[in-house]
């Protein structure tokens, strides 16, 4: 099963017409992800065909409005096209009170139960976890309460190399421990070497995901090693002061940040509507960290098939 994330929206606060406000798009390991769900969201689901009404979990990292603005519409839209199946949304906690504000304040009633989960935003912690991935969350240092997210593949099971059990007649009830990388001895006491009977199946990835945040080097514990990390990079160096007094970062210091994680490749965001291209925070990164890429709204980038 496949991990991936599509940029939505790679845009700040002001939309243009190459770039919709901060949404991201995961699927991972059969679970399905929106980071983020800025005005328009749905309109880039249908944009690049991407069917939102299987979507398990929200997140949202802070609520500057560019991160939820499009949250109540997509709400609605799934609801008229017949959704009738629960969504989990992780949010600081009064995001719940802004959603039902504005549901009950039209006398909407949802087809389908919204389940909060409240974000201490000052802390770090597990959202969801199962057999096969996990959702954690970690401080960014922003405006407002803002949070990251790290989404993560559990250690995959090895798989059975199928002509060599057969031939030497494994049986069935041990390709548990095998596939778990355990060696086994067989009722006639014969070792059963699981590196002899299985292969690995790839390493586990992950992807992290900062935005909003001033440059802050406590979040390099939650990053580091990453396989994918997307960073905001609001500005350029040229402006480094509207970077501090807005708290967000510029695209070195997103570099700096990825070169310091050791992450595997850097994926810079959330650029000031004053860009016309990413041509300047790609320079400006390269040189600190090379293996980085300014995104733009359609990107998908697979960590795994
Ligand atoms: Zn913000």
């Amino acid at each position: 099963m496949n991990f991936s994330v599509t940029i939505l929206g790679s845009g700040a606060a002001l939309p243009t017409s190459s770039r919709k406000p901060t949404a991201q798009y995961i699927e991972c390991r059969g679970r399905r992800i929106l980071i983020d769900c800025g005005e328009g969201t749905q309109m880039q689901f249908r944009k690049f065909g991407i069917k939102f009404q299987r979507i398990d979990h929200i997140l949202i990292s802070h609520l500057h409005g560019d991160h939820y603005f499009g949250l109540v519409g997509l709400l609605s839209t799934m609801h008229l096209l017949g959704r009738k199946r629960s969504i989990d949304i992780y949010a600081p906690k009064e995001l719940r009170n802004i959603v039902e504000a504005q549901l009950n304040y039209g006398g909407s009633r949802l087809a389908f139960e919204l389940h909060f989960h409240e974000i201490n935003s000052d802390q770090s912690g597990t959202l969801y976890k199962d057999d096969k991935m996990s959702i954690e969350h970690f401080p960014l240092s922003h405006k407002v309460p803002t949070s990251g997210f790290l989404i993560k593949e559990r250690t995959k099971e090895r798989k059975i190399i199928g002509d060599l059990v057969q031939a030497d007649k494994i049986k069935i009830q041990h390709f548990k421990s095998l596939k778990q990388g355990e060696d086994v001895i067989d009722e006639d006491g014969r070792l059963i070497e699981f590196k002899k009977y299985t292969r690995s199946a790839g390493s586990a990835k992950s992807y992290a995901y900062c935005s909003d945040t001033r440059y802050y080097e406590k979040v390099i514990p939650f990053i580091k090693n990453v396989d994918l990390l997307y960073h905001e990079a609001t500005f350029t160096e040229e402006f480094i002061d509207r970077a501090k007094a807005t708290m967000h970062s510029t695209a070195k210091q997103a570099a700096k940040i990825a070169s310091l994680a050791e992450v595997k490749l850097l994926l810079m965001g959330h650029l000031s509507a004053r860009y016309e291209s990413g041509d300047k925070h790609l320079l400006e990164a390269q040189v600190v960290f090379a293996n980085c890429e300014v995104v733009d709204d359609g990107n998908i980038y697979t960590l795994s098939k």
